[in-house]
């Protein structure tokens, strides 16, 4: 139905049809723009962020990559003071950029950068594929645990956010899909072999609290009076379930302390991380904004 090289995480050459909106007349002008690449910073890849600097013959750096430049364009090497590209940031602010499920008939557009993504991760309309083994069925996150209780219910291990559970993880297998009691979101916990021992990680499939702004987990191994643990504040959403071993939030279990086990069992907590608690916090952190 979905390609897979459409995972949130994959980064491409990103056609979108953009709206550019100017109210200053009485007369809207709507143009498109279709590279949505030109406004990534081109060294952290990141959408830019104002205030934007330019170096002299006009390279362009985001907020966050600009102070730990040392006043040297990587792109060119000349200097790169604090000179802003004035037409660089009206342009992200005069942007508005669809949700990707749009061909699904998601309406909604938002500027590009965090709140875009913010809103394709919990939109209703993106394409899951089932974790179930062998179930090749692709729903809307919005239907895909809807399907999932009422297909595979009794082959996933069940928890409930905030509390710790016991996941009893097949190595061979690979993939444990995780439900949550009360509401059904689904999760999957995978195993990877690696050269430094068992890689185990926690992946969000589907969505399902909206006030919820980013889910962490807590691994816990225990092998005789050995204790490994495990924390982040981050979970990485997919489309479907891959083996590819993961980059990054992971946990390292060394093969030592498996034992030769088929089956390792771990202790698990979903922790979800309030919207409100971390928008107070970036209202800390925000600066005036500057105008012309
Ligand atoms: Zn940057
Ligand atoms: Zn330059
Ligand atoms: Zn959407
Ligand atoms: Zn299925």
């Amino acid at each position: 139905m979905d390609n897979a090289g459409e995972a949130l995480s994959s980064r491409r050459k990103r056609q979108r049809l953009i709206f550019m909106d100017n109210t200053d007349d009485d007369m809207i002008h709507t143009g498109t723009l279709l590279e949505l690449d030109l406004l990534d910073c081109p060294i952290c890849c990141h959408p830019l962020t104002s205030p934007i600097f330019q170096c002299v013959n006009g390279h362009l750096v985001c907020s966050s990559c600009h102070p730990k430049l040392r006043n040297k364009c990587p792109s060119c090497s000349l200097t790169i003071g604090n000179n802003r590209s004035r037409i660089a940031e009206r342009l992200l602010e005069a942007v508005l950029v669809p949700c990707r499920n749009a061909k699904h008939g998601c309406p909604e557009r938002y500027p590009h950068g965090k709140e875009l993504a913010d809103h394709e991760k919990i939109c209703d309309l993106y394409v899951c594929y089932c974790p179930a083994k062998n179930c090749n069925h692709s729903a809307f996150q919005l239907d895909l645990y809807c399907h999932y209780t009422a297909c595979h219910k009794a082959s996933c291990s069940r928890y409930k956010t905030g509390q710790y559970a016991d996941a009893w993880l097949n190595i061979e297998e690979k993939v444990l899909v995780l439900q949550e009691c009360d509401n059904e979101e689904l999760l999957v916990l995978q195993c990877f072999k690696g050269a430094h021992g068992l890689y185990v990680a926690v992946n969000l499939m589907t969505y399902s609290v909206p006030d919820v702004w980013e889910l962490g987990y807590d691994l816990i191994y225990r092998w005789g009076n050995e204790e490994f643990t495990y924390e982040t504040d981050e979970m990485t959403k997919i489309q479907r379930v891959s083996f590819e071993a993961p980059v990054v939030n992971y946990m390292v279990i060394p093969y030592y302390a498996l034992d030769k086990r088929s089956v390792v069992k771990l202790e698990i907590r979903i922790r979800g991380l309030r919207k409100d608690v971390e928008e107070e916090n970036d209202e800390d952190e925000d600066e005036d904004e500057e105008e012309d």
